[in-house]
C-alpha cells in the first residue's frame, strides 16, 4: 500500500490546489493532522477546493472560527466509558475503542478531541476489555470501533475476534469502519477469512458520505465483504458543502445498494469544536430528508439521526417531520 499523504504541500501539489490556502491548511493541520490515502486523493478533481471528497479532509482556517456552543465531547462519550476502552451507552451493545488510528483524518470527526491514549483497548487492555464483556451477559453485540478497527493488523483483529467468539452471549460482532471506502485494498484475504471464520454474526457498518467515494475498487471491496458473510450497512454524516443536496443523498443510496450495502443512518454532525463550518441548519436538514424520501424506495432511505448525550438511543426522525 502506498503511504498516505500527511503533508499539506504534498496534497496541494498533487491536486494542483491554489496556493492561497496553504498557510491556513498548515495551521489547522498542526491541531489535527492531515491524513489522506493516495487512492482516495486520486478520486478528487484536480484544482477544485470544493471537491466533495477533498472538503472532508482539507484543513481550513474555518476550524479556528469561534463557535461558543461547540464542545470537545458533544456526545457524552467520556461519561459512558467504563474502562479499558469500552463504552457502554445503549442496552445490549458495547462499543470497544480498539485503536486511535484511522486510515483517513476527517475534519468533521467527532472524536478529534477524544483521549485515545487513555481510552483504548490496545495491548494489555484487550484482555481486560474482553473480561468486562464476558462478565455482562446483557451484551449481545460488540462494536469494534476506534479510530478505525481496520487500522489493526489481521493478527490483532484475530485475537479480538477469537476472544469475542468465545463469549457465548455475544451474538454479533460489528465493525465500524471507513477504511473500505478510503483505502479498499485493506480488504484483503486475511480480513475476508476473519469475517468468514466467525462464530458470531458479523455486521460491517461502513462510512461513505458521497457517491463519488464509491469507486469500482471500493464497490469490489464491499461486495467481497458481503460475499464473505458480513451484513453491510452505511452511515454517513450530513455535511455542508459535501452531501447537503437531495440529488447527492439519492445517488449515494443507489451506489451503496449496487455495492451490497443498505443505508442506515445519516448523522447530523455533532457540535464538536472545530467543525462548525460543516453544520447544516435544521430546516434544511428536514427539507433534504423529505426530498430524498420522496424519491427513494423505503429500504434505501437512511434514518436521519442525532446523538443526544444521556438518552437511551440515538434520536431519529420520521419522514414528514417538520422539525428535528
Ligand atoms: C452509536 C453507538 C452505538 C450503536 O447504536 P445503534 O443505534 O445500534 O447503531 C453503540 N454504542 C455507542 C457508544 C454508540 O455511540
Ligand atoms: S474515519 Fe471515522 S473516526 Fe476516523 S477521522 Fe474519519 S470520522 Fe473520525
Amino acid at each position: 500500500m502506498p503511504d498516505p499523504i500527511t503533508d499539506v504541500d504534498t496534497l496541494f501539489d498533487f491536486l494542483e490546489l491554489p496556493d492561497a490556502g496553504r498557510a491556513a491548511a498548515r495551521r489547522a493541520a498542526a491541531t489535527f493532522g492531515l491524513r489522506v490515502p493516495r487512492s482516495y486523493a486520486e478520486r478528487m478533481r484536480r484544482g477544485d477546493v470544493d471537491d466533495p471528497l477533498l472538503r472532508q479532509v482539507l484543513p481550513l482556517a474555518d476550524e479556528d472560527a469561534p463557535a461558543p456552543d461547540f464542545v470537545e465531547d458533544a456526545v457524552g462519550d467520556r461519561a459512558s466509558a467504563v474502562g479499558d476502552g469500552l463504552l457502554h451507552k445503549y442496552h445490549g451493545r458495547a462499543l470497544l475503542i480498539t485503536t486511535g488510528a484511522c486510515a483517513v483524518h476527517c475534519r468533521y470527526c467527532f472524536r478529534r478531541h477524544f483521549d485515545y491514549a487513555e481510552q483504548h483497548a490496545g495491548g494489555s487492555h484487550a484482555r481486560a476489555a474482553l473480561a468486562r464483556i464476558a462478565a455482562d451477559d446483557s451484551i449481545a453485540e460488540v462494536i469494534l470501533s476506534g479510530g478505525d478497527p481496520l487500522s489493526l493488523s489481521n493478527t490483532r483483529l484475530g485475537v479480538l475476534g477469537d476472544g469475542l467468539d468465545a463469549i457465548t452471549h455475544v451474538r454479533r460482532i460489528r465493525l465500524h469502519t471507513r477504511t473500505p471506502i478510503v483505502q479498499p485494498d485493506r480488504v484483503d484475504d486475511g480480513l475476508l477469512e476473519w469475517i468468514g471464520g466467525r462464530r458470531a454474526h458479523c455486521v460491517v457498518v461502513v462510512h461513505a458520505n458521497h457517491p463519488a467515494e464509491i469507486s469500482p475498487a471500493v464497490e469490489r471491496a464491499l461486495v467481497s465483504l458481503r460475499t464473505a458473510g458480513a451484513v453491510l450497512f452505511n452511515q454517513s454524516v450530513l455535511l455542508a458543502g459535501v452531501n447537503d443536496e437531495a440529488d447527492t443523498l439519492v445517488a449515494l443510496s443507489h451506489r451503496l445498494f449496487e455495492s451490497g450495502v443498505i443505508p442506515y443512518y445519516v448523522h447530523l454532525p455533532d457540535r464538536v469544536c472545530g467543525t462548525s463550518h460543516f453544520q447544516v441548519n435544521e430546516s434544511r436538514a428536514v427539507a433534504l430528508m423529505n426530498a430524498a424520501a420522496a424519491r427513494l424506495p423505503g429500504y434505501l432511505m437512511p434514518r436521519f439521526a442525532r446523538e443526544c448525550a444521556g438518552e437511551d438511543a440515538k434520536r431519529t426522525w420520521g419522514i414528514g417531520a417538520t422539525r428535528l
